[in-house]
C-alpha cells in the first residue's frame, strides 16, 4: 500500500480521470496543482501517468508509421491491471 496515496485520499477512478484531464490539458489551474502534488506523492498514480504518456507517444507515432497495435494493447492491459490492483473507493 502506498502511504502517500492514503494521505491524499486514495486512488479512485475519479482521481485517474483528473490525470487524464491533466494530460489533455483541460484541467483548471487548481486541478493541475492537485494532480501534480498527488503524482509526486503517489507511485501508483505516477505509473498510470507514465503509462498514459507512453500510450500517447505510441498513438502519436502511429500517425506517421504503421500503428503498433500489439504494443498499444499490451500497455492498455497493463493499465487495467494497475487499476484493478488499486484499493476500491466505494
Ligand atoms: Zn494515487
Amino acid at each position: 500500500m502506498t502511504q502517500g496515496c492514503n494521505e491524499l485520499g486514495g486512488c479512485t477512478e475519479a482521481r485517474l480521470e483528473r490525470i487524464y484531464e491533466y494530460l489533455d490539458g483541460v484541467l483548471e489551474a487548481d486541478g493541475v496543482d492537485a494532480v501534480r502534488a498527488h503524482l509526486e506523492g503517489c507511485e501508483e498514480c505516477r505509473s498510470v501517468y507514465d503509462l498514459e504518456c507512453i500510450i500517447r507517444n505510441v498513438v502519436r507515432r502511429s500517425c506517421h508509421d504503421a500503428a503498433p497495435e500489439q504494443l498499444k494493447f499490451k500497455i492498455l492491459d497493463r493499465l487495467e491491471e494497475i487499476k484493478d490492483s488499486m484499493p476500491e473507493s466505494a
